[in-house]
């Protein structure tokens, strides 16, 4: 019910629970931005597979060490239903379980050694039916999403303030005194005097901290990650 309500609210262009963002240009910026940032964390999800209704085939990661498309390149471009759910691509139920994984052409050797090894991977898959497909978060997959988590695994391959890097026009729309928007967008380029970067230019010998003492002074630890500014 309510991916209808936000895809009629939103005119997002159709399918909300297929999990793929095919915005069109008239979707609200807003949605646009959320449907990109979920496209950012589907690595970070794991399935647990149920029915097999909501599982993309090729594109979750649900069997193996991630998604078949990415392990599986040329297979997958061969597929005739590149965007089919598990459940489409299994023949009959129970231990015997037979796949079907239908091709637009006929394989060549090599093609036909990475094809054996998706269906011995098939063959160790267990149905839970008739329970839904379970998203797992895959960082912590015991004790479920929570927003320290997510942090870390941000952090983990994103340094926050370079990935995040902003434009001018990104903050030339709000009605912010124009000595903050500049302040502002100088620590997203990492062009603030601290300590760190006026060592870069040799003008400074001492990068410590001055209030944790612990840490180097950049934009990122004084507006972030430093303790003592923190409770501040
Ligand atoms: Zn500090």
């Amino acid at each position: 019910m309510w991916c209808r309500i936000v895809e009629a609210r939103y005119r997002v262009g159709g399918d909300l629970a297929n999990r793929f963002p095919r915005v069109s240009p008239r979707v609200s910026r807003i949605w646009h931005n959320i449907l990109t940032a979920t496209a950012q964390f589907s690595p970070a999800i794991r399935w647990k597979v149920g029915d097999g209704r909501t599982i993309l085939f090729w594109h979750d990661h649900w069997l193996g060490d991630g998604p078949l498309n990415i392990r599986y390149q040329r297979i997958f471009v061969l597929s005739v239903a590149p965007l089919g759910r598990v459940c489409h691509f299994k023949v009959s139920q129970g231990p015997n379980c037979i796949w079907s994984i239908n091709l637009s052409r006929e394989l060549s050797w090599e093609d036909e050694v990475d094809f054996s090894n998706i269906l011995l991977e098939l063959f160790l898959v267990e149905f839970n039916d008739p329970l839904p497909d379970k998203a797992l978060w895959s960082p912590q997959p015991r004790l479920g999403f929570s927003v320290r988590s997510c942090y870390k695994w941000v952090r983990r391959d994103h340094p926050p303030l370079q990935a995040t890097a902003m434009k001018w026009r990104e903050i030339s729309g709000p009605k912010i005194p124009l000595k903050v928007k500049a302040f502002v967008w100088l620590m997203f380029q990492e062009r603030i005097l601290t300590k760190t970067y006026r060592a870069k230019w040799s003008l400074q010998a001492d990068i410590l901290c001055p209030m944790c003492e612990s840490a180097e002074e950049t934009s990122e630890h004084l507006f972030i990650t430093c303790s003592v500014a923190r409770q501040l």
